[in-house]
């Protein structure tokens, strides 16, 4: 079984420790850097790129505006097609779908295309837990699966892996899922890749029941999209009898017009591709080919809370290219695994805290996870203003405590930590709010500066240790002003 993100400590906790790995921070640093630098040149030879952005920006307003229409289109298009549409509040209810519906066909084994949704809901712990098997069968995910470990990254999730870690992995657990790595396997990506083709394919040619998620869904013909690098999606999508697809609502477009720009964007921001090796698009069922079954699971899970958010529910226009991953200085020192989910990065720092509330540990600390530099929102192909979000998500965290779900309403809890923050916030609100009270302190900062201490007392010793306070001026501003200005009336 894959390790999961449960009891994750808080971010920077979990950052310290990845930080301190040289190994894997020279990995990352060499895997973001490669990537960072092809998406660059991919995304300069469209001359039309910042018109594609704000396009698939507003498609995917629009759409998150009018869900509620869109879903249903999409559940009667789907159905049409002679497929099953089932809707899944959370994550528990999408699992247990997903475990009767494999029940259903008498078999005990799937085969799995890379899917974040499945990932986020625990879909292969809840099948194992049931006497199910799950097979990854993306390279990356299989490297993550046999080396009972978790991703790091949306799209490359073995990021954290070097090529003599993944052969090891190989020699010694390929065994125990079935077919066994070649005697003499050796580092090189060729006979790696040979390695994983080898082993994969017995379970492609077997499996009856095949699991996926989508990159996109088409409400106008109920069509399903997944886009991908190395085929292993199409065997998936294709070979098996039974085909169970979980898919977040979000993911859905209105018309195959609106796909197109989505097609341009997503290979050039995720691989730096001009377009995918693979697209595999699918309707329903069709006699005598493909999948003859096929269920559409469509996962919820946090999302209409989010939706719920004026500032942060932008991050539903997300399409998991990850290119505000590669870009990131706090995700190239920290690592996935800091963030405690399947959503690292950026992203996953509004993401998670948005789809779990803040009452963790980990949730809460998420929106400080960040340095605010603004790099992800220059690169990500539907501008959504990550920074703002985080920002809005740390006055969520100070001001109202976390933001919990119970059963399918929103409440905002009283906060338990941050206190001392809380407070400074409350004095600076009031002593901004009455100008006297302000040009008073002012001055009487400014005559005792001489005898302010350069670091905090207690709590905020630790806080100050890293950081130069500011020196106090002589002279307030306003005092200046009026000096300089004739006795003109303050700037305020
Ligand atoms: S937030 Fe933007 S850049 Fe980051 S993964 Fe999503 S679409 Fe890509």
């Amino acid at each position: 079984m894959s390790g999961t993100f449960m009891g994750m400590p808080a971010f920077p906790k979990a950052a310290h420790e990845a930080v301190n790995n040289p190994t894997l921070r020279a990995n990352l640093r060499h895997a973001t850097h490669t990537i960072r630098a092809k998406r660059a040149k991919a995304v300069a030879e469209v001359s039309d790129w910042a018109e594609l952005r704000e396009a698939g920006k507003q498609i995917k307003d629009h759409t998150l505006r009018r869900l509620d229409r869109y879903l249903v289109q999409l559940e009667e298009s789907v159905t049409a097609a002679g497929g099953t549409v089932h809707w899944a509040a959370d994550a528990d209810e999408a699992n247990r779908i997903v475990t009767r519906l494999v029940r259903e066909t008498g078999e005990s084994e799937v085969v799995k295309v890379k899917s974040m949704a499945t990932q986020e809901i625990g879909l292969n712990e809840a099948l194992e837990a049931a006497g199910i098997r799950a097979y990854e069968t993306d390279l990356a995910e299989l490297i993550v699966q046999l080396g009972d470990d978790r991703p790091s990254h949306i799209l490359v999730p073995a990021i954290h892996r070097n090529r003599g870690e993944i052969r090891d992995i190989f020699r010694q657990e390929m065994g125990e899922w079935g077919r066994a790595a070649p005697e003499g396997l050796t580092d090189t990506p060729a006979e790696l890749a040979e390695a994983a083709r080898l082993h994969l394919r017995e379970k492609f040619l077997r499996a009856k029941v095949g699991v996926s998620g989508a990159n996109f869904m088409v409400a106008e013909t109920g069509t399903l999209v997944v886009v991908e690098s190395e085929g292993n999606g199409r065997m998936c999508l294709t070979l098996p009898e039974t085909l169970i697809s979980v898919v977040g609502i979000e993911k859905i477009v209105p018309t195959w017009r609106d796909l197109e720009v989505f097609l341009q964007t997503l290979p050039r921001s995720s691989t730096a591709e001009r377009m995918n090796p693979y697209t595999s698009t699918w309707t329903g069922t069709t006699d005598g080919d493909g999948p003859q079954t096929f269920h559409l699971v469509l996962l919820d899970n946090g999302r209409t809370d989010t939706l719920a958010d004026e500032v942060g529910r932008q991050a539903l226009r997300c399409i998991r290219c990850s290119a505000c991953l590669n870009v990131c200085p706090v995700y190239e020192r920290a690592g996935g695994h800091a963030y405690g989910s399947v959503y690292p990065g950026p992203i996953g720092a509004i993401l998670s805290p948005q789809l779990r509330g803040t009452a963790s540990e980990i949730d809460a600390s998420l929106p400080y996870a960040s340095s605010l530099c603004g790099a992800c929102y220059e690169v990500c192909p539907v501008a959504i203003d990550i920074p703002e979000v985080l920002v809005h998500l740390r006055e969520r965290v100070v001001e109202g405590g976390p933001v919990v779900r119970e059963g399918n309403k929103v409440v905002l809890k009283p906060a338990k930590g941050h206190a001392a923050e809380r407070a400074a916030m409350r004095a600076a609100r009031w002593a901004f709010g009455r100008p006297g009270v302000l040009r008073t302190g002012q001055r009487l900062a400014s005559g005792t500066r001489r005898v302010h201490p350069r670091t905090l007392p207690g709590p905020g010793r630790a806080w100050s240790a890293g950081r130069d306070l500011p020196a106090v001026p002589a002279e307030p501003f306003r005092d200046w002003w009026q000096r300089t200005n004739g006795g003109e009336k303050d700037a305020r």
